[in-house]
């Protein structure tokens, strides 16, 4: 059967026991498609992070299939790995990550390192990706010089500064007051409308609420996928 939908992630019964015989992700299959905004949701321990760590290749599955942009991350050698991870993945973490005493525009532009790009060109694209995030006036200042909601506004700069096939955030609000939390989140659906596909861990449940399409962890197990007809969701992903 064709499938006009290329995807970015697919899971094939997918399995992850860590040493010590924790099962964190238990025989779970699914697909995101090129542009989609996925929300994952669930209790803590659920196998959100222990999901999203496999959709980003830093880790490998006990049992299953895992395609980044139709890769087999188990066929690829370590160096394939990290090529794959630097060049079609990006990440948010909920700590922002951002090297002590750099500059801003240094920080995001690093996130070029690995395409090999002359200094001048990585600072000129790392200045249009803070652009994008709003940080135009920020890209001299250091990190400590900014607020929490900056911060992460710099880590998503970082992140998409590549323009990878997919950014995966783990709990991105999660050390943010509300009103920045919104901001990153109302980022990561612009980002979405431009056309990157996000993949987003919430455990606030009217963000997720909000989203085109929300992932539901229990045990980790995948519980619930449900699409809601939002006027930016692109296709169908089954
Ligand atoms: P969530 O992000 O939903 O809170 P995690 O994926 O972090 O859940 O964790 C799922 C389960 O796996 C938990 O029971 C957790 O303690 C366990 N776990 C997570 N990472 C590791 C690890 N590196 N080694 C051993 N157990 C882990
Ligand atoms: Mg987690």
């Amino acid at each position: 059967m064709s499938d006009p939908t290329p995807s970015v992630v697919e899971f094939d019964s997918v399995s992850k026991t860590y040493p010590g015989g924790v099962a964190a992700v238990r025989d779970v299959s699914l697909r995101i498609g090129r542009g989609e905004l996925v929300g994952v949701v669930g209790p803590s321990g659920s196998g959100k992070s222990s999901m999203l760590h496999l959709m980003g290749s830093l880790d490998r599955p006990s049992a299953g299939r895992v395609l980044v942009d139709g890769y087999d991350v188990a066929k690829l050698s370590d160096r394939e790995v990290s090529a794959l991870r630097a060049t079609r993945i990006g990440f948010v973490f909920q700590q922002f990550h951002l090297a002590v005493g750099v500059p801003v525009l240094d920080s995001v532009a690093d996130g070029l390192l690995y395409a090999g790009m002359p200094m001048r060109r990585r600072r000129a694209r790392a200045a249009a990706a803070l652009a994008r995030v709003g940080l135009s006036h920020r890209v001299r200042h250091l990190p400590h010089q900014l607020s929490g909601g900056e911060r992460q506004r710099v880590a998503v700069a970082r992140a998409v500064v590549g323009e990878p096939s997919v950014l995966l955030a783990d709990e991105p609000t999660g050390n943010l007051d509300s009103v920045s939390g919104a901001a990153v989140l109302e980022l990561l659906r612009e980002l979405h409308a431009a056309g990157t596909t996000v993949v987003v861990i919430t455990h606030d449940l009217e963000i997720a609420a909000q989203l085109p399409r929300r992932i539901e962890m229990r045990d980790g197990r995948l519980v619930n996928d449900t699409t809601q007809d939002t006027s930016t969701t692109i296709g169908a992903h089954r």
